[in-house]
């Protein structure tokens, strides 16, 4: 096997865990707007919002997905969906368009504050400082978190935010949008990743090797695709592969 150039790494649930910090994110970001907003409209001598936390929160879900399914180009792009979505329900309960605006983007600015929140797997930034040396890194999320205030920025030059891109994964568009950028061929080229459908199979599909992070199976697996349960286990599957021992 040709010697790898290039490891693409997906971000949540690959290199940390990523269900606290969203559901943290999700309800923090939300309950900071109300309050925030309800004590500016206080100094101003207006009534609060009539929207309860609970109602409020399920409605701005209700409307991102009703956006996704109107707009599906944008039904990657979460910030535009939560942004939008925010920004409607502040006018549907009668906040003028200029304030909704406002509003909604400093709500977005909590909502990225507490999603770079997350707490890499211990053994990951000495894992991916060493990999640096030989490989060329790259990082590739449907997700939203902020790509340059992650804690593992430093590691990746090239960083793909795929639903920006108006291509979330299994698209094939940021995989190949990362190889370019790396100047890899994608049979030089692993993808790691703990999603079958979004990382492993576009990946394989591309003629990439691809690395599933998932805590069990058996299951035979197509060419080119190795299974592990956790990504610090990839340093034996780069040797395995006749890669440079780490
Ligand atoms: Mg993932």
């Amino acid at each position: 096997m040709a010697t790898l150039q290039a490891i693409t790494f997906d971000l949540d649930d690959t290199l940390w865990d990523n269900q606290g910090v969203m559901a943290r994110t999700e309800e923090g970001h939300y309950r900071w707007l109300l309050t925030a907003f309800n004590v500016w409209l206080a100094e101003r001598g207006e009534p609060p919002l009539a929207l309860s936390y609970e109602e409020g929160l399920q409605d701005y879900a209700t409307r991102r997905q009703r956006l996704a399914s109107e707009v599906p180009k944008r039904r990657g792009d979460f910030t535009w969906l939560r942004l939008r979505a925010l920004e409607d329900q502040l006018q549907a309960h009668g906040v003028a368009k200029s304030t909704a605006l406002m509003w909604s983007a400093a709500a977005m600015n909590e909502f990225h504050r507490l999603r770079v929140q997350v707490t890499p797997h211990p053994e990951v930034d000495a894992l991916l400082h060493e990999l640096r040396k030989h490989y060329r890194l790259a990082a590739i999320t449907n997700g939203n978190i902020h790509l340059a205030r992650q804690p593992l920025a430093h590691h990746f030059p090239v960083a793909i935010a795929a639903g920006e891109l108006l291509a979330p994964k299994p698209d094939p568009t940021p995989f190949l949008t990362a190889l370019a950028k790396l100047d890899a061929v994608p049979e030089r080229a692993m993808h790691v990743g703990d999603s079958w459908e979004e990382d492993v199979l576009p990946a394989q599909r591309l003629g990439m090797h691809a690395v599933w992070i998932n805590e069990t199976g058996d299951q035979a697996l197509p060419e080119r695709v190795t299974r592990i349960a956790h990504v610090k286990e990839l340093p034996e599957v780069l040797a395995w592969h006749g890669g440079r021992r780490l």
